[in-house]
């Protein structure tokens, strides 16, 4: 049986290409990447010249899936007018640099609707996806619904809430980003082989096992249960190597893409958690 595929959150300094370049450098197989800086509304368009340099540099490093992380501000499930009109036309956008780039995959959160039920959040982010993606062609690229901790009014915390979402708009391509840190503070306790499987089943269930196209490999700071959203370097946080392993391990999973999304105080700690993941699959 074939390995999965793993990679990092690269940076884009120097351009977007560079992303590409710093993965190949490290030796990964894939990449995830921002188009854009990941905390303004603003973003700088891309120039035919970043356009064909990205396309140039893929090409050259065969670096795939790639996949883009859709900015921070963006909210699908707005209960604010004028917010919610933004985080549509933001989305919009980031779904337009993805086509340009001609990437694989836009990962997405789904969104906090503060104040109103779960059930009215799942169902305008529904709507804001097909109002924001109208009209577009899509070719190959997915977006993939990434489940969150649940912090404050976050949905997206359960499988079945992305599993809805995707029910209510069939005529976009979508997919799930599984993010195991996400997973674990949501209460999904994968600690243990019999929890990881019964998650693993419950997504079978909801989503699809099959559409669960890219894993978010991280440790988690926060504590299980607590629906805080810490990312921790492999094995130093409350998830442990061991139970990461498993994960990298499973038979289920290895179709999807594992991205790490650990943090950057540390540059030697990319590499060290990346070479955590790469011993973790290496014999799969
Ligand atoms: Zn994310
Ligand atoms: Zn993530």
């Amino acid at each position: 049986m074939k390995r999965p595929r793993i990679g990092f959150h690269a940076p884009i300094k120097g351009g977007v290409h560079n992303a590409l370049v710093v993965a190949k450098d490290t030796g990964c197989d894939t990449v995830q990447l921002f188009s854009r800086n990941p905390r303004g509304w603003m973003a700088k368009p891309l120039t035919l010249d970043d356009v064909l340099l990205f396309r140039k540099v893929r090409k050259q490093t065969k670096i795939t899936p790639v996949l883009i992380h859709c900015n921070y501000l963006v909210n699908l499930a707005a209960v604010d007018d004028v917010f919610l009109q933004k985080s549509r036309e933001s989305f919009r956008e980031e779904v337009e640099r993805a086509l340009l780039l001609g990437v694989d995959y836009l990962v997405v959160h789904p969104g906090s609707s503060r104040g109103a039920c779960e059930a009215d959040g799942i169902a305008l982010c529904a709507e804001s996806l097909k109002i924001a993606c109208k009209g577009l062609k899509f070719g190959s690229l997915r977006i993939l619904l990434e489940n969150t901790a649940g912090q404050g009014d976050c949905i997206g915390h359960r499988f079945e809430h992305l599993a809805l979402i995707m029910e209510l708009c069939p005529k976009i391509p979508l997919g799930v980003c599984f993010d195991t840190a996400h997973a674990f503070t949501a209460g999904y306790d994968i600690r243990e082989e019999d929890g990881l499987n019964a998650l693993v089943q419950r997504m079978q269930k909801t989503v699809g096992i099959k559409n669960v196209r890219a894993i978010h490999f991280n440790d988690s700071r926060a504590v299980y249960n607590s629906r805080v959203d810490r990312h921790w370097h492999i094995g130093e946080g409350h998830i442990g190597a061991e139970a990461l392993r498993r994960v990298a391990r499973h038979p289920k999973l290895k179709h999807a893409a594992f991205i790490l999304e650990t943090p950057y105080d540390d540059p030697r700690a990319d590499l060290k958690n990346l070479s955590m993941l790469r011993s973790f699959v290496s014999g799969c």
